[in-house]
């Protein structure tokens, strides 16, 4: 058993206007009943703190069961972020610049050493460190922040603001793409994943 999450990355979404997107959704959210204005403890990233499911949720999902895990918010993330899916590893990192696809794990999904070398520390230098987190392709031998990878099912997004909802059913592409409507036609992906 674990706690499942589903999260939309903006990808294009900058250190400057995260902040402001972020509340406009959330505005959005709130005014169409899908989650409640007031926060309260009900996720588990962040500070615990989040907005439960509004009175119209079934907006945002397939499923129109009722989520009844304690653990059933949603939570704005913003800030330099590598979102992860949790449990799990990637299975494989596209190249930007080439589109090679680099296997990371091998047939019996163990991560490959040293398929893994030219990412090592780059996710903690783009986050944490403020950097670019350069990454040299294998393939092509050409430089690019690691931001700009994309990851076999989503596993990765490097972004400045995302949206958790946890533990709700399966968000629907109409719902997704609203969201990626209301940011400006931005870019976003959706990862799913469990802790
Ligand atoms: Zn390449």
């Amino acid at each position: 058993m674990g706690d499942y999450f589903q999260t939309i990355v903006d990808l294009d979404a900058t250190e400057r206007d995260a902040q402001e997107l972020g509340a406009r959704v959330l505005d959005w959210l709130i005014a169409d009943g899908i989650v409640a204005a007031e926060r309260t403890d009900c996720v588990l990233g962040g500070d615990g703190y989040g907005h439960a499911p509004g009175p119209h949720f079934t907006k945002a999902v397939d499923d129109p069961d009722p989520v009844d895990l304690w653990t059933n918010g949603f939570h704005v993330q913003t800030g330099r972020t590598v979102f992860d899916s949790g449990q799990g590893d990637a299975g494989a990192a596209t190249c930007p610049l080439c589109r090679t696809e680099i296997r990371l794990v091998d047939e019996v999904w163990e991560p490959i050493e040293s398929a893994w070398g030219p990412f090592e520390g780059r996710f903690q230098d783009w986050a944490e460190d403020g950097g670019e987190g350069i990454v040299h392709c294998p393939s092509c031998a050409r430089p690019s922040g690691i931001d700009r990878w994309s990851w076999e099912d989503d596993y990765y997004a490097c972004g400045h603001l995302g949206f958790t909802f946890w533990g709700w059913a399966e968000l629907t592409s109409d719902f997704t793409r609203e969201i990626g409507r209301r940011l400006g036609g931005h870019r976003t992906v959706l990862l799913a994943g469990k802790l």
